[in-house]
């Protein structure tokens, strides 16, 4: 079998049921989930005395979450980790960024586990990614159900995000015009061409 070892540490053996050095293993696994081949790396304990492999709880968690991570990625969906990166950006709760969104309470904590989100979801969290402006005006709206302590550290992070982001975008906007200007003048360029 192809196997990295990762890591190795005496413990009980729930394999053997005895005391002894186990190997922690990473295992490229291949399955197909909702009829799309996924490749990720599984976690498994390796027990040399009885040669198996096998998953302790744990294991069996975080390898059901980096199948379905793979799976998100194929997508083109955000990954659960994607996602709390962005919740982290904006420092907000998982139930807080729902409340913000109008999202059932436990959607955010599920998404960033084993839930795989709908596109529509999908796309509203990239939005959300990329818009700290868009953030800032869902905060406001949602403002009277959220304490002020918290209002003001989600308000605080998401304005920092927006003049970090400014820049970009202004000079997005003067790329974007920058274009449009030199299409114009290739067109009257052609027309020209044409009319001689
Ligand atoms: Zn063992």
């Amino acid at each position: 079998m192809n196997m990295k070892i990762v890591n190795t540490k005496k413990h009980l053996c729930t394999c053997c049921m005895e005391e002894h050095e186990v190997k922690t293993v990473i295992v490229p696994e291949h399955t197909v989930f909702k009829g799309i081949e996924v490749s990720y790396d599984a976690e498994y304990m390796y027990c040399d005395l009885a040669e198996e492999i096998y998953m302790t709880d744990q294991q069996i968690q975080s390898n059901d979450i980096r199948m379905k991570d793979a799976y998100r990625m194929k997508q083109g969906l955000l990954s659960s980790s994607q996602i709390v990166a962005i919740r982290a950006k904006y420092g907000i709760s998982q139930s807080d960024l729902c409340l913000l969104l109008g999202w059932g309470g436990k959607t955010i904590t599920r998404y960033e586990s084993h839930q795989i989100q709908d596109k529509a979801h999908d796309m509203i969290l990239k939005k959300i990614d990329v818009d700290p402006e868009w953030f800032l005006s869902l905060l406001t709206d949602a403002r009277g159900n959220l304490s002020e302590d918290s209002f003001r550290k989600y308000y605080d992070a998401a304005t920092s995000l927006y003049e970090k982001y400014r820049d970009l975008y202004l000079r997005k906007a003067i790329e974007a015009q920058r274009i449009r200007y030199m299409k114009k003048r290739i067109h009257q360029v052609d027309s020209k061409l044409v009319a001689q």
